[in-house]
C-alpha cells in the first residue's frame, strides 16, 4: 500500500500533492516503512535483482517529448527547493556552543586532493567553510596530494582553517598507473573517447585522480585513522550558515552519504561500468542491498541515450566534488572486492571512469538507500550547478540550479521521486 502510494504522488509529481498527501498518511503507514527498511538484509537471487535493474515503469507516457519531460522535472526541482526550511526535523541535531571545551567532536576530516597552483581557490573554498561552519566546530582539515606541498601552501591553508591541518603525500605506487594496463588498448580507449569529445580524455593525471578519489583515498596512512570525509574543491562556493555539527549529524542519524547535487555523466566515459558491475553482482548478489536506488539508477526516460549508451545505467550519480561520507563503507567487503573487479577491469584507463559514477554506483547497489541524505539545507556551488536553498541563513537565490541549456543534465528529481520517501522529504 504505501509503495503504491508513494508512486501515485510520483505520478501526481507536485510538492504541493506531495505536502497535502502526506496530512492524509497514517502514522502506521510510516511506521510500517521504516520497519520494512530496517528488517534484516536478506540477500537476493540473481534473478530478483536483474528484475529490479531493469527500468518497468516510468513516470512519462511514451512519446512525451524531452522538452517536456526536462521542463517538469525542473519545474519539480524548483518548488521542492523554494519551499522553506531550516535545519531538519526528527533528526538528532547537535550545536555546539561556541566555547564548549567539552565537546565531543565525530572522528572525521575535510579533505582536499588539490595541486599546488590552486592555492587560491581552496582559500576561497574554506574561507566560506569556516566562515559559515567550522568557525564552530575547529575539525581537521587534510591536505592530498601526489606532489609536496609548498610552504606558502602550508602557511597560507593554516592561517585560514581554525582546526588541526594536516598533509599527506600521495606514495605513487597508489597514485599512478597500475601495471595491468595494456598502453595499446588504452591507447584506442583514450582515441575513441577523444573523438566523442570527452574532456580530459589524453591528460593522463585526470585518470589518476578519479581512480584515487575512487578507491583509493580511504586507505591513505594519514586518513586510516578517520571514518567520516567532507570532500572540498577548489573554487567552491558554500553560501549559506549551518550551525549544527555535519559529521555528528552522519554519526547520530547512522548515515552513510551525504550529497547537494545530482547530475547525469556522459556515457562515453563509463561504457563498460554498468556491464562490469553487472558480472560482479552476477557472482555475487549477497552484497546487494535489497533497499538499493534501483530506480535512479537504472532510469531511462529523460536522457535514454545515456542509458542506453552505458548499457543500463542512467549515468545518474551523486556529484562528488561535494560529498560527506563514512570511509567504512568504502573499506567494507561489498566496496571493496567490487572496486578491486573494477581494477582487474581497467575502465579507470580504458575509458575515464569518474570518482562520481564509481561511488554513486557502490552506493546505490550495496548500501540502503535510507542512509544516503540529500543535504537540502547546504548552499553549494561548483561551476556551473548550484544547490540553492531558501532559508534566511543563505545568501544567493533560492531554487536557482544553473543555465537552462544544461537543465537536462539535472538528476535529483529523480532521487526524491524514485528515492527518497515521503517522510525523508518532510524532513526540511
Ligand atoms: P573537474 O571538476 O572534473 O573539472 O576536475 P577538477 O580539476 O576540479 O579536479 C577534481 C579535484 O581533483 C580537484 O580537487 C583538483 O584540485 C584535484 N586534482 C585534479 N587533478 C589533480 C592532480 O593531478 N593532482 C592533484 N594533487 N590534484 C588534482
Ligand atoms: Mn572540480
Amino acid at each position: 500500500v504505501f509503495l503504491f502510494s508513494v508512486r501515485t504522488l510520483v505520478e501526481e509529481h507536485t510538492v504541493k500533492h506531495y505536502s497535502d498527501k502526506i496530512q492524509s498518511y497514517t502514522n502506521d503507514m510510516l511506521t510500517s516503512s521504516r520497519s520494512t527498511i530496517k528488517q534484516a538484509f536478506t540477500p537476493m537471487t540473481v534473478d530478483e535483482i536483474m528484475v529490479k535493474l531493469k527500468f518497468q515503469k516510468g513516470i512519462y507516457a511514451p512519446g512525451t517529448t524531452k522538452d517536456q519531460i526536462v521542463s517538469d522535472e525542473m519545474s519539480f526541482h524548483e518548488q521542492v527547493l523554494k519551499k522553506k526550511i531550516d535545519e531538519p526535523k526528527g533528526m538528532i541535531l547537535r550545536h555546539k556552543e561556541f566555547n564548549d571545551d567539552t565537546y565531543k567532536l565525530a572522528n572525521a576530516t575535510l579533505l582536499s586532493l588539490v595541486r599546488n597552483k590552486e592555492l587560491d581557490g581552496i582559500l576561497h573554498a574554506i574561507t566560506q567553510i569556516e566562515k559559515n561552519w567550522n568557525q564552530r566546530y575547529h575539525y581537521p582539515m587534510t591536505f592530498i596530494n601526489e606532489e609536496e606541498f609548498t610552504e606558502e601552501f602550508k602557511s597560507k591553508v593554516a592561517a585560514a582553517w581554525s582546526g588541526p591541518v594536516y598533509f599527506e603525500l600521495i606514495p605513487p605506487e597508489i597514485w599512478n598507473k597500475p601495471s595491468n594496463i595494456n598502453p595499446a588498448k588504452e591507447k584506442k580507449g583514450i582515441e575513441r573517447l577523444t573523438s566523442m569529445g570527452v574532456q580530459y580524455a589524453g591528460m593522463d593525471s585526470y585518470h589518476n585522480m578519479c581512480r584515487f578519489n575512487s578507491g583509493w583515498f580511504y586507505r591513505l596512512e594519514g586518513l586510516k585513522k578517520f571514518k567520516y570525509y567532507w570532500r572540498v574543491e577548489p573554487d567552491v562556493d558554500f553560501f549559506c550558515r549551518v550551525d549544527y555539527d555535519l559529521f555528528r549529524f552522519m554519526e547520530d542519524n547512522e548515515l552513510t552519504y551525504g550529497f547537494t547535487i545530482s547530475l547525469y555523466d556522459s556515457p562515453w566515459t563509463i561504457e563498460t561500468l554498468w556491464p562490469t558491475t553487472l558480472k560482479f553482482i552476477s557472482e555475487n548478489p549477497q552484497y546487494v542491498h535489497p533497499n538499493g536506488a534501483f530506480k535512479w539508477l537504472t532510469e531511462n526516460q529523460q536522457n535514454p541515450e545515456n542509458t542506453k549508451n552505458a548499457q543500463g545505467y542512467s549515468t545518474c550519480h551523486f556529484w562528488s566534488n561535494f560529498e560527506i561520507g563514512d570511509m567504512d563503507f568504502y573499506r567494507g567487503e561489498a566496496y571493496s572486492k567490487w572496486f578491486d573487479s573494477l581494477e582487474d577491469a581497467g575502465g579507470f584507463y580504458y575509458e575515464r571512469w569518474g570518482d562520481a559514477p564509481v561511488h554513486s554506483v557502490g552506493l546505490g547497489l550495496f548500501e540502503d538507500k535510507s542512509k544516503i541524505w540529500w543535504f537540502r539545507d547546504i548552499g553549494y556551488h561548483h561551476s556551473p550547478y548550484v544547490n540553492s536553498p531558501n532559508s534566511d541563513k543563505c545568501d544567493d537565490k533560492p531554487g536557482y540550479f544553473a543555465p537552462e541549456d544544461v537543465y537536462d543534465q539535472n538528476c535529483l528529481p529523480n532521487w526524491i521521486k524514485f528515492e527518497m520517501t515521503v517522510e525523508q522529504l518532510e524532513r526540511y
